[in-house]
């Protein structure tokens, strides 16, 4: 299926055998338990990284309607899995935690970041230290001990790009995908490892949700969610539930406004003391 048909689909494949059209919203925070021995080990499991599914015993572990969020953006990015967040800000600051866990404290960054991230990840605040390097030194300035190669692109709010394929090297990369969305940009064909997204900017679109989520591998993903279950940054299901209808209008609403922009472009070019106006539009 095309990108634009699986937005409308991802995440909602049973709901035809439920015999529904809206994707139902759970907010249990928890389940009932049926065998207190087989619930300390799902426990253990979930601990451990393992989704639970559709019983996830304790709303910090996991919830059936973000479950769906996570599958149908693991899907348009072309990941294996994802992890949803309470905010952008939760997902990375888990991504830097999961890294720094294994004993790999150092991260190899591009500037320019968005500005808390630029913050978290330049403060050492969560216990990494960082290189600030540029696409052609990466390879050059990764330690035995790099956990993480992070870049953003396009960068908020420059909009400064960066070649993704051009990073080669053996360290996770990590793309902050937000401003491309999975319609005009998907890192992992590019050759990146992890995808984060601020979900807060163009998957809730309206401006009403807040939310960060991660795409990559299942391997990545199960420590995700055991730094998630421990540190309980978790999206709330009212919020899964926005950012998958977000999700179904997201290529619409991303060609619209590439269309506009296109617009304001050819109109700012013509327009002769526009710095860089050629005075004949684009
Ligand atoms: C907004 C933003 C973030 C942080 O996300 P929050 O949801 O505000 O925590 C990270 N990266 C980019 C590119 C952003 O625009």
């Amino acid at each position: 299926m095309e990108l634009n048909t699986r937005a409308v689909h991802a995440g909602r494949e049973d709901l035809t055998d439920l015999g529904l059209h809206a994707v139902p919203i759970d907010l249990s925070t928890t389940y009932p338990a049926r065998d207190s021995r087989e619930e300390a080990a799902r426990l253990d499991r979930a601990a451990a990284g393992v989704e639970l599914g559709d019983n996830p015993i304790y709303g910090r572990v996991g919830n059936p309607t973000v479950a769906r969020f996570e599958r149908a953006l693991a899907d348009l990015e072309g990941a294996e899995s994802a992890v949803a967040f309470a905010t952008g800000m939760a997902a990375l600051s888990a991504c830097l935690l999961a890294v720094a866990a294994q004993g790999k404290r150092h991260i190899v960054a591009v500037r320019p970041l968005y500005g808390t991230s630029d913050h978290v990840i330049g403060s050492g605040l969560l216990g990494t230290e960082v290189t600030w390097s540029t696409v052609d030194s990466v390879k050059r300035d990764i330690r035995d001990d790099t956990g993480l190669v992070i870049v953003e692109s396009p960068a908020n709010p420059t909009l400064s790009e960066v070649d993704i394929r051009a990073i080669d090297v053996d360290v996770p990369v990590l793309v902050d995908n937000t401003f491309a969305t999975p319609v005009l940009q998907r890192p992992i064909e590019l050759g990146a490892d992890i995808v984060l997204h601020s979900a807060t900017k163009y998957l809730g679109g309206h401006g009403d949700v807040l939310g960060g989520v991660v795409a990559c591998d299942e391997e990545f993903a199960g420590r995700l969610r055991t730094i998630r279950m421990a540190t309980g940054g978790i999206l709330h299901p009212l919020a899964g539930y926005l950012l998958l209808r977000g999700l179904s209008t997201l290529p619409i609403r991303i060609a619209h406004a590439s269309r506009t922009a296109a617009e304001l472009a050819h109109r700012l070019a013509t327009i002769p003391a526009w710095p860089g106006s050629t005075g004949r539009g684009t």
